[in-house]
């Protein structure tokens, strides 16, 4: 094997095993449970899960998707987040080699993941991924790892503030409009969560960024809801979700965005 696969292969096995961690986080931080302690159970059977049951992807694949317990079937969603988990890492690695910057992308990507999901699942951002993922953020910045610190400062700063005054204006609109605060209505446009998950954003995307990832989010968000809005459907809009594609979607590609617009606009 070459040197240069083995540290991508490191890295996505890395990768298998984080993701398997997350899949604990996601089902556990919205219930304010412990991530360390207990071992994991079956959900609908309580059987704890032999350490040879639950090796990532391999574990629910040579189980078929059930509980050895009580063979009731597990969601394929764990070794989908374990594979994109490692995936993740193994890309990282390859892009990058060993480097901060490596790292860096790779909890980024992680940790946007594991808010999509959880938002998704419960409407919840839990702390410890998006303070969490700040602090972390902000670390890296501070070992020169990817964008300079005063850039990832000034980005959290305007991704927490960008986000808080959109829910208050969203909250102020949609009370007016009959939308929020009612019966069975949520109490705010939009939640806490998502204002802390936008100053991680920041830290690690810095300020531009900030700004294309709420442009990307809300447009994303927009053409997802707009239409089943229309056509009755009153759920809750889990932004997150959108937020952290758009935040993705910078991460790769934002740069040529701007140019492109740029570009578009007769500027360059
Ligand atoms: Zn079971």
């Amino acid at each position: 094997m070459t040197p240069d696969l083995m540290i991508p292969i490191l890295a996505g096995l890395f990768g298998l095993l984080l993701g398997s961690f997350l899949n604990v986080c996601i089902v556990r931080l919205p219930k304010n449970e412990s991530v360390v302690k207990p071992r994991s159970k079956c959900p609908r059977c309580s059987k704890e899960i032999a350490w040879y049951d639950n090796i990532p992807v391999v574990s629910w694949i040579l189980l078929r998707g059930k509980c050895r317990g009580c063979g009731l079937p597990i969601s394929p969603l764990y070794p989908l987040v374990e594979l994109a988990t490692g995936v993740i890492w193994f890309l990282m690695a390859w892009h990058n080699g060993p480097t901060l910057a490596m790292v860096g992308g790779g909890f980024f990507f992680t940790l946007l993941l594991g808010i999509a999901v959880t938002d998704a699942r419960e409407y919840i951002i839990p702390d410890e991924m998006s303070v969490g993922g700040l602090v972390l953020g902000l670390a890296i910045a501070l070992a020169k790892g990817w964008v300079a610190l005063k850039v990832a400062l000034i980005g959290a700063a305007v991704g927490f503030f960008l986000l808080w005054g959109f829910a208050a204006v969203g909250t102020w609109l949609g009370k007016r409009m009959g939308m929020v605060g009612g019966e069975g209505q949520p109490d705010e446009a939009m939640g806490g969560g998502d204002i802390k998950m936008m100053a991680m954003i920041g830290a690690f995307l810095g300020w531009p960024g900030v700004l294309m990832t709420v442009f990307l989010g809300a447009a994303a968000g927009s053409i997802v809801y707009v239409p089943l809005n229309m056509m009755g459907n009153k759920k809750l809009v889990p932004f997150g979700v959108f937020l952290a594609m758009g935040a993705a979607i910078t991460y790769l590609v934002g740069n040529d965005l701007v140019n492109l617009y740029f570009r578009f606009i007769g500027v360059a």
